[in-house]
């Protein structure tokens, strides 16, 4: 078991693409800490540079306490499991599980009792004996984990391994890895692009964009308090609502209707030297049907009038999708954030606003009606800096990232280039079982059928 430390860890690939940029993060023995964020954002590039797979160019590693930034992949002590399982197809589950072991010279007594006992931890027991072509995806996916398990690393590092699962399977197997996790009790960084994924997994979430690193805290702190634009429209589903917002007599003037300025608001936003027009975000969970709202609770909120466009039911919720002049809130976070969705609705200047209501709302598509608002859970971003101004913590410098800090969002994207080979080298070196240049003509991913 591990500490797993990066301190200003910097990635630039010969091309000069700036793929990670001031990396910060202390892992803890046993933590389970996911990166996450839009593709290209240099997920992969930080967990190949832990794994060894990636020179750093600048910046120190630790692992347990020793720098590893010369060291070899294979002298590191960690397992990697890939999206593509890499498994051998030739090979029954036992001897690919036992592959690793077997390679360097464990008796196969040993390699045996290891073997079955990740069997029985993955509930593969019945399949060992089996080849990978006729397992089902989450199967595979499981001998994967379990080739790692076997040698007993320091850490487990994960890139995108649900990957390749049918929705289903993934919820399944998301929860089968985390409560692996646990069991073990071995650090592991996982990898993934999928907020929700990232949010039901880890003891912390690490966010990043563009290289950089924006904020990392536990699931429940980055929902609440989210540090920037960015964060706010990541995470969560479906996404924050975006909407501009005047500071104009005490009050925070909205699409939404007035918002009295005063107590934290009023003392957070005249100390942090703001103009006059900020972005304010709203989740769809603070919106309710005014007509459910509780007496006592009425009052932390206001109401405004709507026009109901869509309503979609799902039983334990229902999502309400209704127009309003949002104002321009175009900033390059948000742009990001729609690009990555595939959503035009994600900030930009869309005007369609998103609301889950109490499943008894009796409401109907068309309907002129009155919604209510938290105001308790508004919050206030500075369009220039992208910085929450919500919380205490927005004003304080950018540095090193612990639960619910953050860094400073400046990040500059990196040109795009496809790591040729790196994958190949990356199971050479972290887990000789398989490499990536075998997996595809293994092709133990794509065959079944
Ligand atoms: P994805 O989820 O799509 O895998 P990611 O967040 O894991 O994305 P990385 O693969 O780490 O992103 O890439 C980060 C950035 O570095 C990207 O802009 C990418 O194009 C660039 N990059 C990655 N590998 C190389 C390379 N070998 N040479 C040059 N640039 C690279």
């Amino acid at each position: 078991m591990a500490e797993i430390i990066l301190e200003n860890v910097t990635k630039r690939f010969p091309d000069g693409a700036l793929a990670v940029d001031d990396f910060n993060l202390d892992i803890a023995d046993g933590e389970f800490v996911i990166l996450v964020g839009p593709s290209g954002c240099g997920k992969s590039t930080t967990l190949n540079m832990i794994a060894g797979l990636e020179d750093i160019s600048s910046g120190e590693l630790k692992i347990g306490g020793k720098i590893v930034n010369q060291m070899a992949p294979k002298d590191r002590d960690i397992a990697m499991v890939f999206q593509s399982y890499a498994l051998y197809p030739h090979m029954t589950v036992r001897a690919n599980m036992g592959f690793a072991l077997k390679l360097a010279k464990t008796p196969p007594n040993v390699i045996n009792e290891k073997v079955e006992e990740a069997a029985r931890i993955l509930d593969l027991t019945q399949h060992l004996d089996r080849k990978p072509a006729n397992l089902s995806g989450g199967q595979r996916q499981r001998v994967a984990m379990g080739r790692a398990i076997v040698r007993d690393p320091a850490a487990f590092l994960m890139d995108e391994p649900l990957s390749n699962l049918d929705a289903k399977l993934r919820v399944q197997t998301r929860t089968e890895v985390s409560r692996l996790q646990r069991r073990l009790g071995t650090t592991m960084v996982y990898v993934t692009h999928d907020q929700t994924e990232a949010m039901t997994l880890g003891d912390r979430v690490a966010v990043m964009r563009s290289g950089k690193l924006q904020q990392v805290a536990s699931p429940q702190v980055l929902y609440d308090r989210p540090a920037n634009l960015f964060v706010a429209g990541f995470i969560g589903s479906p996404a924050m609502n975006f909407m501009s917002g005047a500071l104009e007599d005490g009050k925070l003037r909205t699409a939404v209707g007035d918002i009295p300025v005063t107590g934290r608001l009023q003392q957070t936003l005249s100390g942090a030297n703001v103009g006059r027009d900020v972005i304010v975000g709203i989740r769809p969970e603070s919106f309710e049907d005014s007509a459910l709202v509780p007496a006592e609770n009425r009052n932390y909120g206001i109401t405004f009038p709507a026009t109901i466009d869509v309503i979609e039911s799902l039983g334990s919720e229902k999502f309400v999708y209704f127009s309003k002049e949002l104002g321009s809130v175009e900033t390059a976070e948000l742009a990001e954030l729609a690009r990555d969705s595939g959503r035009a609705d994600t900030g930009g200047s869309a005007e369609t606003v998103v609301a889950r209501l109490d499943p008894a709302t009796q409401l109907s598509e068309g309907q002129d009606t009155e919604l209510w608002v938290d105001l308790r859970a508004v919050h206030v971003f500075d369009p220039a800096t992208g910085q929450n101004l919500t919380l205490e913590e927005s004003s304080a410098p950018a540095g090193r990232a612990s639960a619910g800090g953050a860094a400073a969002d400046t990040g500059t994207a990196a040109s795009p280039a496809a790591p040729a080979g790196s994958e190949t080298a990356a199971q050479a070196g972290t887990d000789s079982a398989a490499g990536t240049g075998t997996d595809t003509a293994a092709g133990t991913g794509e065959a079944t059928t």
